[in-house]
């Protein structure tokens, strides 16, 4: 995951540029850098190492001027952090390619380009872009049909913007798996990784779909689809004002946060898949070499990252069968674990300084300097990701509420890519599971929204726990740390103590703490464990309490059970199933602290 950033106007691009890659700084870079045609119609680059930071200081010494350019923050995933690794790349002084994403045919194209004479600078996977545009180039004379032949030889997912003295009136730019949107100026138009890039210089949006290509003129915008025909993607007006840290149109960052998932979600599959696989290298240039030594993965996290942590544990061993737990990191820290070889090593954190998930990080790695360690995480500067030799970027966004929802579900996002990654990595999944799983991540955030749009029903729902003081939160299998997590954000912001309890073991005492005053949360997804849910359910009621069941539309729970049910979506797979029973207990605890009146975001 990288920014990318580009733009042709009748003024210097570059300032607009640099803005640009400073606000897609939280997706993720090593290195960035920046290409023009100045005004002598040749090729100006400047690449540096680190921060935008650092290319703003070297083009302070060493200004670029131009009036049409391509800017980029890398992640590497083929090639080390290194300023000649670095984006722009360039072949021959013709063309500046950057790229988002991953070509998954390399290999193969850097070998024909050898026999052709191509030489290569870089250790990129990127590089062999810049070569083939200029191959087409040659060709053809034309920059858009060179740009359309190249990434008719690509495969992988990318979002590329090209720019050429040879064609210095117009950029070219093309997505496939990777996010692009298009930002309309007057005589003037930009393209970017995020509207976020570009906000302070338009507000107009023009969101390219999979497979275009555009033609980006100072004057207009020609999109072609992926048959190459000249088609209309409408313009549409972003609401977002320059500071993301807005609550908009939202009484509360919580409620801004939960409904942002759909997007958040979205945003940490993408660049990550293509045609139904998941990319091993979205995790790192090693990543295909650590996957492949785990033998047992070792979970920790703190709160509700932890949550995540044991959903996942539940994943890896009933779908990959390797060995997997999670750990509280304040609990793991101060004891002597046995950590075996060919433990993997994984912390998950929002803000990658949590003080025991790092303390434990850094231990581990002071008796094992070799250790095999991967941070999912939402920020790239933090020390988690500094130094864990893996890294997933979870894309949620900066999270103002306290209460985690929108970092809870990618998180567990990013947990499913980890579990694709070691399956096919060990051969442990064939590429018919793998692309059954991948499709199921995709339909993710669509079946998020419908159960947004449940909302009102689960205000109301919200109005009975009002008066309460305790509440019972139940679950089997992945959905028992869903209901960990359902209990704690319902204490965390509303100040009803909850408690989550695994289905099964209510007989085993809680359910004599059962009556009408204490309501019974649950979540059913249609499963194997549906049965015994069902009679757990029984217990509730039996004993006077109302329990209220979330439900997949599916499993006809309201037939079968004394207890109030909400069908919340329908037809959710079994890896899908907690990042989308999750949000109804955001929702619910939301609208309890709202009718308490609580302070939500700060409790
Ligand atoms: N795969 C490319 C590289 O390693 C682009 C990575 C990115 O998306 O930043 O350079």
């Amino acid at each position: 995951m990288c920014g990318i950033v580009g733009g042709i106007a009748e003024r210097n691009v570059a300032p607009i540029l640099v803005e640009g890659l400073r606000r897609l700084e939280y997706r993720g870079y090593d290195s960035s850098g920046m290409a023009l045609v100045d005004a002598r119609g040749a090729l100006v680059r400047h690449r540096s190492v680190g921060k935008v930071a650092e290319l703003e200081r070297l083009l302070e010494r060493e200004p670029l001027q131009g009036r049409v350019g391509v800017a980029h923050t890398r992640w590497a995933t083929h090639g080390e952090p290194l300023a000649r690794n670095a984006h722009p790349h360039v072949c021959n002084g013709r063309v500046a390619v950057v790229h988002n994403g991953i070509i998954e045919n390399h290999a193969g194209l850097r070998q024909r380009q050898l026999e052709l004479g191509f030489r290569f600078t870089s250790d990129t996977d990127t590089e062999v872009v810049a070569h083939q545009v200029v191959h087409h180039l040659d060709a053809t004379g034309d920059l858009l049909a060179a740009v359309q032949r190249t990434v008719a030889d690509l495969e992988g997912a990318f979002a590329l913007a090209v720019c050429s003295p040879d064609d210095p009136e117009r950029l070219i730019v093309a997505r496939r798996g990777s996010p692009l949107v298009i930002g309309c100026g007057i005589g003037e138009n930009f393209v970017a990784s995020d509207v976020a890039a570009l906000l302070p210089v338009t507000q107009r949006f023009v969101f390219l779909e999979e497979g275009d290509v555009a033609d980006v003129r100072r004057d207009g915008v020609v999109v072609f689809d992926a048959a190459g025909i000249a088609v209309e993607r409408p313009e549409r007006l972003s609401r977002l004002s320059a500071d993301a840290a807005e609550r908009g149109e939202y009484r509360h960052f919580m409620a801004k946060e939960i409904h942002e998932q759909p997007r958040a979600v979205g945003e940490t599959l993408e660049g990550r898949l293509s045609d139904g696989r998941l990319l091993v290298e979205s995790f790192g240039p090693e990543a295909a070499e650590v996957f492949r030594q785990v033998r047992r993965v070792q979970v920790v996290a703190c709160g509700t990252s932890y949550h995540a942590g044991l959903v996942s544990a539940y994943w890896l061993e009933d779908i990959l069968g390797i060995p997997c737990r999670a750990e509280v990191a304040s609990e793991f820290r101060y004891r002597n674990p046995v950590i075996e070889s060919g433990t993997l090593f994984v912390s998950v954190s929002q803000s990658g300084e949590t003080a025991d998930t790092l303390a434990a990080l850094r231990d581990l790695k002071r008796r094992e300097p070799e250790a095999l360690t991967l941070a999912i995480c939402n920020v790239p500067e933090s020390s988690l990701v500094r130094e864990s030799r893996l890294v997933l970027m979870t894309q949620a966004g900066p999270e103002i509420g306290v209460a985690s929802t929108k970092a809870f579900t990618t998180q567990l996002t990013a947990l499913a890519l980890m579990l694709v990654a070691l399956g096919k990595t060990q051969g442990r999944l064939g590429p018919e599971q793998e692309r059954a799983i991948v499709e199921g991540l995709g339909m993710i955030p669509g079946r998020i929204a419908e159960v947004l749009a449940k909302e009102p029903a689960i205000r109301e729902l919200a109005e009975t726990f009002v008066e309460k003081r305790h509440a019972l939160f139940l679950g089997r299998g992945t959905m028992y740390p869903i209901a960990m997590e359902g209990a704690l954000k319902l204490k965390e912001i509303s100040y009803i103590h909850a408690e989550a309890y695994p289905a099964g073991e209510l007989k085993h005492g809680p359910l004599a703490l059962v009556d009408e005053e204490m309501p019974v949360v649950t979540v059913a997804p249609q499963d194997d464990l549906l049965v015994k849910l069902l009679s757990n359910l029984q217990e509730v009621s039996a004993r006077g309490g109302e329990p209220l069941v979330f439900a997949d539309a599916r499993c006809g729970v309201e037939r079968q059970a004394d207890a109030t049910v909400l069908s919340v979506a329908s037809d959710i797979g079994r890896i899908s199933a907690p990042i989308i029973f999750t949000v109804p207990l955001q929702l619910l605890a939301y609208h309890v602290a709202v009718l308490k009146g609580t302070d939500v975001d700060q409790p």
